[in-house]
């Protein structure tokens, strides 16, 4: 038996890398209104803060937090765009759909970057940034994807980051999708900033971002900015200095955050929240080989957060019918996001524990029953396409 509760009503689990299933506490600290500009109100931002910074860990000391209203590439184009000065150059270490949407948001704001790309489900190691780097003195700042979302690779922050610091550049990280499981301590890892949101492995409702930032670089950064809601150093010194949110906050979004940091300290923290899910991961990807479904990534990459799978070579498989076959059975699965071959991806994260796991791969073996599927396994093509890939 699961102790997490069935979603409210009926509603199906969301096995998706956010919005995600929350907690019904979660959802119940919304059912009151707030005035963003009353003591009350002010105090909650302060403790969302605090909060946050808590799990940064050793070495927090340095770093400040700043909240930002809009959806997770709002936090990341905010960050982007005001630590990298119009002076600046950035490196940006694209393996999947959201390395790519920083170059593209870069090219928007006009600030010069090259992109290391490489393709769906590669990572970027140290040894090829060390020497982009050394190659180039004229870069500033590297970008990297922790979690890449998009094929569910956890990419090795480690390399990176060790990479950066002794070339004495700046990196700044899209968390997204690891914060909150995965440790980024700055005792461990050499960051400028960070940015994650509200609704990944946290467990809250979608509305804002927030960018953890070395305080040195917070002050550093006034100007440079092309944004005025964007900008990350004006929301700090406003919040320094009135406790307020510069724009209208999503106060209930703050409320119910609030309501999920306290369940994510309960549940142990980072360390916690990373045992659950990676033990959600372990469960569920050991179900779905025994159907005969095959993951695009070897366990060495498979993150805690969300894993891609390939579609069945069986010509009685479809993904629309599948989708609609697991949506029927309370699970909301998630389309692949792969360029190359077609794929599905299924989330580990949320308000779920492996129990709920073991009934997503009872659904899924079900679904392919209901479609005449025999065997789950990719078409030779799809594997060989990949292990053509590798091999470059
Ligand atoms: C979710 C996510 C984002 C932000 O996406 P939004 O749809 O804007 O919330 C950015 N980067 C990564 C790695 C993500 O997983």
């Amino acid at each position: 038996m699961s102790s997490f509760p069935r979603p409210h009503l009926g509603e199906p689990y969301l096995l998706t890398p956010g919005p995600l299933t929350t907690s019904y506490t979660v959802k119940e600290a919304m059912l009151r209104d707030w005035g963003s500009w009353d003591g009350d109100f002010r105090a909650m931002t302060a403790d969302l803060r605090a909060g946050l910074l808590d799990l940064l860990g050793a070495g927090k000391d340095d770093y400040d937090c700043v909240p930002i209203q809009g959806s997770g590439s709002f936090a990341v184009e905010a960050m982007m765009t005001t630590f990298i000065p119009a002076s600046g150059k950035a490196l940006i270490l694209a393996n999947g759909a959201y390395g790519k949407r920083a170059a593209e948001t870069l090219r928007y704001a006009g600030l010069d970057h090259v992109v290391l790309d490489k393709g769906d489900y590669l990572p970027p190691r140290g040894a090829e940034v060390a020497s982009l780097l050394e190659q180039d003195p004229a870069i500033t700042h590297v970008v990297a994807i922790h979690c890449e979302t998009s094929s569910g690779i956890l990419n090795p922050l480690k390399e990176i980051s060790d990479a950066v610091a002794t070339a004495g550049r700046k990196l700044l990280i899209d968390s997204m999708s690891a914060f909150g499981a995965v440790e980024v301590q700055p005792g461990t890892y050499q960051f400028e900033a960070l940015v994650s949101s509200a609704n990944k492995c946290i467990e809250g409702v979608p509305g804002f971002g927030f960018v953890l930032a070395r305080k040195s670089a917070l002050e550093d950064s006034a100007g440079n900015c092309r944004s005025l809601s964007l900008d990350i150093h004006a929301q700090w010194a406003a919040m320094e200095k009135t406790g307020q949110w510069r724009f209208t906050p999503p106060t209930h979004v703050v409320a119910a955050f609030l309501q999920a940091l306290t369940e994510h300290r309960r549940e142990g923290g980072v360390a916690g929240r990373g045992a659950r899910y990676a033990q959600n991961r372990d469960v569920m990807v050991a179900g779905m080989r025994e159907l005969g479904f095959e993951t695009l990534l070897p366990d060495e990459w498979l993150s805690p957060i969300i894993v891609t799978f390939f579609c069945p070579g069986d010509e009685n498989f479809d993904f629309g019918k599948f989708y609609d076959l697991m949506k029927a059975r309370g699970f909301i699965i998630y389309p692949g996001k792969l360029t190359e071959v077609d794929s599905f991806r299924v989330g580990c994260i949320g308000h779920m524990d492996a129990a709920i796991m073991e009934e997503v791969v009872r659904a899924a073996g079900d679904a392919l029953k209901d479609m005449g599927v025999s065997n789950a396994m990719p078409p030779a093509a799809a594997l060989e396409a990949r292990a053509e890939l590798i091999a470059k």
